[in-house]
């Protein structure tokens, strides 16, 4: 077996790097990546076994532990994030579970932004606790907010940005600033952005978490997770955690999440293309009352977008002039667009979010985060825009 990836000591743009990083190719030299759907994998002695356990030779033991495939992903992930080292898990949720457990014990204090994706939130606000690690939640954008919630036990920072699904976008450079002085590191969740419009390792993040069931598969076929952060942080922390309790990736949904990170640039500009087109016409709609695209002059954090992000990314929050029966009435007359709770797929997908991905939030919670009844999420897809925007237009007239 050889390993073709791409010449070293030289330095390709990420376009380049997320078609052939990572290659391995077989005997038979295969084009595309083999799949190496194996449990496990075999010695020829038992001597081989011995140093392959000892570490004395680096090659695969078991796939809880690490995959050709998987790594092959793992390797197209980190060159596009710039990251040291990642670790694929088998969902997003995964990740951040495992991206918060791997460095956290009782004792230890989390402050997170209060607009978390609902999971999420559950696993700050809920899970940590139980196992002796309060949290504080916070409003992302007030910077005095995370300077006040520090405490000397307050060990990891976490945010979503933009978050879900008000949009609102927050400040990685200086929340990362406060997590340091604070001897803690950011944890960023950047799924909304993409890895492709935003790169928060760069802005300071010590640890990134995507769910690549959303843009990096892109066409709603599997689940999968990924870590990525410093080499040291990986060996310190993610490792063992990882090996030990087996969020592990599979080996068929890691090919599948490799193949799509081939495209992953391409779709994500056109994506954004469709959602800025469909931003502008949304907005100056009369049945639409505000409007949130992280892309418009208008969105209230419009610099920051400038500053830290490459673009205005695939989804659009928006509120019909009316109440939960309006917005219900415009999401059933959609023919194009779907209703489902994904996001950052080729289909483009309405989501309620007060009665689906964050129903579980008491009405009060809701509120503080400005998911009203009225709000809308748009993931928007890869159809061709001028069918988005008759489907949105015609709907539109259905409210
Ligand atoms: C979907 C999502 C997750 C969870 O990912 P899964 O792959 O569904 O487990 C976490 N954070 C954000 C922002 C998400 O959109």
């Amino acid at each position: 077996m050889s390993r073709d990836s791409l010449p070293a000591g030289r330095s390709f743009n990420a376009a380049t790097r997320l078609i052939h990083e990572g290659e391995s190719r077989s005997g038979f030299g295969e084009m595309s990546e083999a799949l190496f759907l194996t449990s496990g994998f075999a010695y020829d002695t038992m001597e081989a076994a011995e140093a392959r356990f000892d570490g004395r030779d680096p090659g695969f033991i078991y796939s809880r532990f690490s995959n050709p495939t998987v790594s092959t992903f793992e390797r197209r992930m980190i060159a596009l994030e710039g990251a040291e080292a990642g670790r694929a898990t088998a969902s997003g949720m995964a990740a951040v579970t495992a991206a918060m457990l791997c460095q956290l014990k009782a004792g230890d204090h989390v402050v997170a932004a209060k607009a978390l994706f609902g999971s999420c939130r559950y696993v700050v606000e809920d899970l940590l606790p139980r196992f002796g690690v309060p949290s504080t939640l916070v409003d992302g954008a007030d910077l005095d907010q995370w300077r006040a919630a520090v405490t000397p036990q307050t060990k990891v920072f976490f945010i979503e940005t933009p978050t879900n699904p008000t949009l609102e976008v927050y400040d990685i450079s200086a929340i990362a600033e406060i997590a340091h002085q604070a001897g803690a590191l950011l944890v960023v969740d950047n799924v909304f952005a993409t890895p492709v419009l935003q790169k928060p390792l760069a802005l300071g993040a010590d640890v990134v978490v995507y769910s690549a069931t959303k843009h990096i598969d892109g066409q709603g076929r599997t689940l999968g997770g990924v870590v990525l952060g410093s080499e040291k942080f990986v060996m310190d922390h993610l490792h063992t955690f990882l090996r030990q309790t087996g969020p592990a990736m599979s080996p068929f949904n890691a090919w599948t999440l490799a193949k799509g990170l081939e495209t992953l640039p391409l779709r994500v500009e056109k994506m954004q293309s469709n959602a800025a087109a469909l931003a502008d016409f949304l907005a100056d709609h009369p049945k639409v009352k505000t409007l949130t695209y992280c892309g418009r002059s208008d969105h209230p954090q419009a610099a920051l977008v400038k500053k830290q992000m490459a673009g205005g990314g695939t989804l659009i929050a928006f509120k019909i002039d009316g109440s939960k029966a309006e917005a219900f009435r415009f999401g059933n007359a959609l023919e194009v667009v779907k209703i489902s709770n994904n996001l950052g797929d080729a289909k483009s997908i309405l989501t309620h979010p007060a009665t689906t991905t964050h129903q579980r939030l008491p009405p009060d919670a809701r509120a503080e985060l400005g998911i009203t009844d009225a709000m809308l999420r748009l993931s928007v897809g890869l159809e061709h825009v001028d069918d988005l925007l008759q489907d949105v237009e015609t709907a539109l007239k259905a409210v």
